[in-house]
């Protein structure tokens, strides 16, 4: 029997399943501490250390939680060496955007070079002594989506192998860690979305044991207008979401930080220079091109 605990935080759904009566309150630790990054993350909430960053972007250094600062320490390093395909102050083109916002329009093209202007990872300053986190240009914004979920995955791993939970399924809106072994002592099957149908339809099957699988894909977020598909991940460079030649990125890895923010990175770099930033980080993925075709690093069954 399988126990499943599903909840609404990073704004998406999250489930966390175990195999054994958890009676340790260790799942309920674990939605806590989600719910707790999610406070300090969130680029939609007025309260956030995320937020407080960018209300004082061009002012002044804000003092922020290890979590916020662990974070933004490695969106930094992921912005440098995918060379801003990645760029966690990407904010003012994903407001513009509005993604999952219900607007679904795209934006004027006179609005996206003015939101692209203020897009730079490199305006960012982060001081390790006082730990603080400094935006140097007003106008610039943070946006943590493509990172924060997989920090959020690899917390709640953590704190469910203190309890001695093993085996585990953890899905946080797509964005999953198979701890262990599945139930019957086979991998996890993670099923890859087909990003071209209606969700649920497979694309393929991959067996995992105690590693993280995630997918940055045009089929998470997207609108259509006359017949072009306007998906979530936004190229840096161009302010419109990006064609690299790719539908959908899977990365298999043993943090869920890496893998969410190298399958957003790679998705914007393409098959590729994605392949390179792929294996620097002895990484695997699997990729999914516009012709349909799967192309893998991870042992296919
Ligand atoms: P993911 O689904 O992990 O690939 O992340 C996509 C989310 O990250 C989007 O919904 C945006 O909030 C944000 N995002 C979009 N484009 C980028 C980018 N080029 N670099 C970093 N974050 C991005
Ligand atoms: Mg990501």
């Amino acid at each position: 029997m399988s126990y499943e605990t599903v909840f609404y935080a990073l704004g998406t759904e999250n489930t966390i399943t175990v195999e054994k009566n958890d009676k340790t309150g260790a799942v309920e630790r674990a939605v806590e501490r989600v719910l707790e990054i999610d406070e300090k993350m969130s680029a939609f909430k007025e309260t956030s250390e995320i937020t407080k960053i960018s209300r004082n972007a061009g002012k002044s250094p804000v003092v922020v939680s290890e979590d916020v600062y662990y974070v933004l320490e490695k969106a930094l390093e992921i912005s440098r060496v995918s060379n801003g395909a990645f760029d966690f102050t990407i904010k003012p083109l994903t407001r513009l955007w509005g993604f999952g916002s219900g607007r679904d329009c795209v934006p004027d093209i006179s609005e996206i070079i003015c939101s692209k202007a203020q897009v730079g990872y490199q305006h960012l300053t982060l001081d390790a002594n006082a730990k603080t986190a400094f935006l140097n240009k007003s106008g610039f914004s943070i946006d943590l989506g493509a990172i924060a979920k997989g920090y959020a995955a690899d917390e709640t791993k953590r704190i469910l192998m203190e309890e001695g939970i093993d085996s585990a399924l953890i899905n946080f809106g797509g964005n999953i860690i198979a701890m262990g072994n599945s139930p019957g002592g086979s991998p996890w099957k993670i099923g890859i979305q087909n990003p071209l149908l209606d969700r649920g339809s497979k694309a393929l099957t991959l067996e995992v044991s105690g590693k993280s699988v995630v997918t940055s894909a045009v089929s998470e977020r997207f609108f259509i207008e006359d017949g072009v598909r306007y998906h979530h991940i936004i190229s840096p460079t161009t302010g419109y979401p990006a064609l690299s030649g790719l539908l959908s990125v899977s990365v298999i890895d043993d943090s869920s930080l890496l893998a969410d923010a190298l399958s957003t990175a790679v998705f914007v770099l393409g098959m590729e220079k994605g392949l390179e930033l792929i294996r620097k980080y002895r990484s695997e993925a699997v990729f999914i091109t516009e012709a349909g075709e799967i192309f893998s690093t991870y042992k296919l069954n």
